[in-house]
């Protein structure tokens, strides 16, 4: 891979504008469907790593990762703190058996969702955040071989949107949103949204330096 750590001050912090601007959206959503708290657990966590930038950027990825899944899953509450630091401490670990080139990373994203599903026991179709990250996770895998890295990434993000929007007429069947049964449809899921808010601030800061 040709991108180091040194970004992640301006990753967490691309991540950090746009879950602020987008924060009154994703309450609206996480009220409708759930218990309106989704975007204040995930600004404790962004906060948290905020502070940790500089401190990350010295690393190398694996014990960024790492770092940075354990910060989420103390500090955020909800399902989502568990399950995002679940993806990244996963990454961390992946990095063990995959190469840190395009196909390596492919691995080791696809591997770290399949964490957060089993950590959540959820699957794609169940309205949550992985109706995004695994479209991701399946998209990088066929993209591992393309050569023109921007079209990759403008792509990844086009699939982060279409899994968003494929949220809003599921059943959903995890989270608190299950509660509701047949009333969960018509809304698009938070989670779902701040994954493609977050992959989507990523794609764009990593465009400017590819
Ligand atoms: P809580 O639901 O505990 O209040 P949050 O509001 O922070 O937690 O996060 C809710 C989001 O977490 C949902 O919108 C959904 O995307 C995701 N989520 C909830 N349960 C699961 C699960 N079992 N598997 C995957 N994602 C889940
Ligand atoms: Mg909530």
């Amino acid at each position: 891979m040709t991108y180091s750590a040194t970004l992640l001050p301006d990753l967490i912090k691309a991540i950090a504008d746009t879950i602020d601007a987008n924060a009154e959206e994703v309450t609206a959503l996480d009220q409708a469907i759930g218990d309106g708290d989704h975007v204040i657990n995930l600004q404790r966590g962004i906060t948290a790593v905020l502070g940790q930038a500089e401190e990350l950027s010295l690393l190398e990825w694996p014990e960024a990762w790492q770092k940075i899944g354990m910060t989420l899953m103390s500090t955020m509450g909800g399902a989502s703190g568990s399950l995002f630091g679940t993806l990244f401490v996963a990454m961390s670990k992946a990095c063990n058996q995959h190469a840190l080139d395009r196909q390596g990373f492919a691995e080791i994203f696809n591997e770290a969702v399949n964490a957060v599903k089993k950590r959540g026991r959820a699957e794609a179709g169940e309205k949550t955040m992985l109706d995004v990250l695994v479209p991701v996770a399946d998209a990088l895998t066929a993209a591992s071989a393309e050569t023109d890295l921007c079209e990759v990434l403008k792509k990844l993000a086009v699939t982060a949107e279409t899994g968003v929007e494929s949220t809003r007429d599921m059943l959903a069947t995890k989270g608190r949103a299950s509660f509701l049964e047949e009333r969960s449809r018509g809304h698009i899921d938070a989670g779902a949204k701040t994954s493609q808010l977050m992959i989507s601030a990523v794609i764009d800061r990593l465009l400017k330096v590819t």
